[in-house]
């Protein structure tokens, strides 16, 4: 039987799983959604005897299966077979009384990697029926660059083309993504902020002109954002596999129920948890972190959604959003599917900057999602105490969850686990600094060495090696001339 994804706003057009990877938006301006999760009860007596690699073939052949397994099989070994530092690939540590589901093992350092070493494998399989190759043109604010430039190079049939505010990303998230190698890459400086750029690569989407040129060449322009459900689908495996790895290690009993706190921006990491407690993982609650940025917070609490508030720039970057795109998915869901008012809400939101849930869809919401919210104090607080109670290293981003799982009323659970989603190396100044340490001055590089000093703890080659590597991507531009970056990049690279 084959699973078939529509449009949250309409479920009028049924593709199959393939087409909407190779989509990634729905035409409507939804995201793709399928109906029947729950049919797909996963054996945990199963699960808990796998690896990861095992556990994520039989995910993701349950939720995309158009795919064949060879193709699944190619995918998972393509991307996770050699690209990770650790051979349980998301492994599960001590906390002090609780775990951190470490997520930052892959090649870039962040949690992103998992799904974004697992896209563009899955697109290039689901286009090698048709003759078009696809460039991914991406916006980004750090992290995301880096990965998907990280899981498209090399990648055949596809390109990838970056765009970066100049002068406001990182040392360190600069130099990723500058010394990027491959021949279907594309990194470019951008003079404005991120809202600029972004802005600019929506209007590259949706011009006309350019993909009808593009289309003569058969190439399609394509996103990598997280809106995307071949992002979504692989960020499921990783509740069920920690699950799998709390059952081996004694701290849990088959079918006893664990709890997830979830740093969160766009709601795709968590969305994925929710995902596995609907494909049958006992989850006794899921917990939203959110940082200064903390719509979702006042959400959860009083059912509306209210983006018309002043937006933060925090110790947590990758978190500081203030539209958070899949939580559409959730409404989605806990509506039973009721596309009509999803559609109505949405427009609002985007017409007016806020909606409110009805009252039965607010209660579902509050059933299975907790939150809470750090400041950036009270995260650089949580970085300093857990390394001298536990003598563990976190991130900025990780330490946000920290914060908000200390706080939470107890629940069900047997067992919680913080989801950590970056190396604390990937933000070295404002780590040191919540050592206690004086940065002023200080470069990325040099509070790394610090870091390590301090802690005794390593700094990933990844990040160290950055000090050495050549600079070979340095395109700049003015918004305007984005485009035109974007045609020569296909050209160069696809035509
Ligand atoms: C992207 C990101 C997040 C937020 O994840 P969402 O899926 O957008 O909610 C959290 N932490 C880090 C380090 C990230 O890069």
């Amino acid at each position: 039987m084959n699973t078939f994804y529509h449009s949250t706003r309409s479920n009028e057009q049924l593709v199959t799983s393939k087409q909407a990877i190779l989509t990634g938006i729905a035409p409507d301006g939804g995201l793709y959604v399928c109906d029947d999760i729950t049919s797909h009860q996963l054996d945990l007596n199963t699960i808990c005897n796998q690896t990861f690699m095992e556990t994520s073939r039989l995910v993701l052949s349950t939720l995309l299966d158009d795919y064949t397994s060879e193709e699944i099989a190619a995918c998972v070994e393509e991307a996770y077979g050699s690209s990770f530092d650790t051979p349980a690939i998301t492994p599960v540590t001590p906390l002090g009384n609780d775990w951190l589901l470490e997520l930052y093992h892959g090649p870039t350092c962040a949690f992103k990697d998992v799904a974004l070493q697992m896209l563009p494998r899955l697109m290039s399989k689901a286009h090698a029926q048709s003759d078009q190759n696809i460039m991914i043109v991406t916006a980004t604010s750090g992290d995301t660059g880096k990965a998907a430039l990280a899981g498209f190079a090399g990648v055949p049939g596809t390109g990838i083309c970056v765009f970066y505010p100049e002068g406001k990303v990182s040392d360190v998230q600069r130099l990723q993504m500058v010394t990027q190698t491959g021949s279907n890459v594309e990194v470019c400086a951008v003079s404005g902020n991120f809202d600029d750029v972004q802005t600019e690569v929506k209007h590259i989407f949706a011009d006309k002109n350019l993909a009808g040129r593009l289309h003569t060449s058969n190439i399609a322009l394509s996103s990598a954002n997280s809106i995307n459900i071949g992002r979504l689908v692989p960020q499921v495996v990783y509740y069920f596999d920690a699950y799998a790895q709390l059952v081996r290690s004694g701290t849990l009993k088959k079918g006893e129920s664990v709890e997830f706190c979830v740093p969160t921006g766009n709601f795709g990491d968590v969305l994925a948890g929710y995902y596995a407690k609907l494909m049958g993982l006992p989850v006794a609650r899921l917990v939203v972190a959110s940082n200064s940025n903390d719509v979702l917070c006042d959400f959860i609490e009083s059912g509306v959604y209210d983006r018309r508030r002043p937006f933060y720039t925090t110790i947590s970057p990758s978190m500081d959003i203030l539209v958070s795109s899949n939580l559409e998915r959730l409404l989605y869901l806990l509506s039973d599917g009721d596309c009509e008012l999803i559609a109505s809400l949405m427009k609002q939101l985007s017409e007016e900057g806020h909606y409110t849930v009805p009252r039965a869809l607010h209660e579902r919401i509050r059933e299975t999602f907790s939150y809470g919210h750090a400041t950036d104090e009270e995260t650089s607080k949580a970085i300093h105490t857990t390394w001298e109670q536990n003598h563990v290293l976190i991130d900025t981003h990780t330490a946000v969850a920290k914060h908000v799982l200390a706080q939470q009323q107890p629940s069900d659970a047997a067992a919680r686990v913080c989801l950590s989603t970056a190396s604390p190396f990937k933000f070295p100044a404002d780590v040191l600094a919540a050592l206690g340490e004086d940065i002023t001055g200080l470069d990325g590089f040099t509070c790394m060495d610090r870091l390590s000093e301090l802690t005794g703890a390593q700094a990933p080659r990844q990040l160290s090696e950055l000090r050495d590597a050549e600079v070979i991507r340095n395109a700049s531009c003015d918004v305007s001339g984005m485009s035109e970056i974007v045609e020569n990049a296909c050209m160069r690279c696809l035509a």
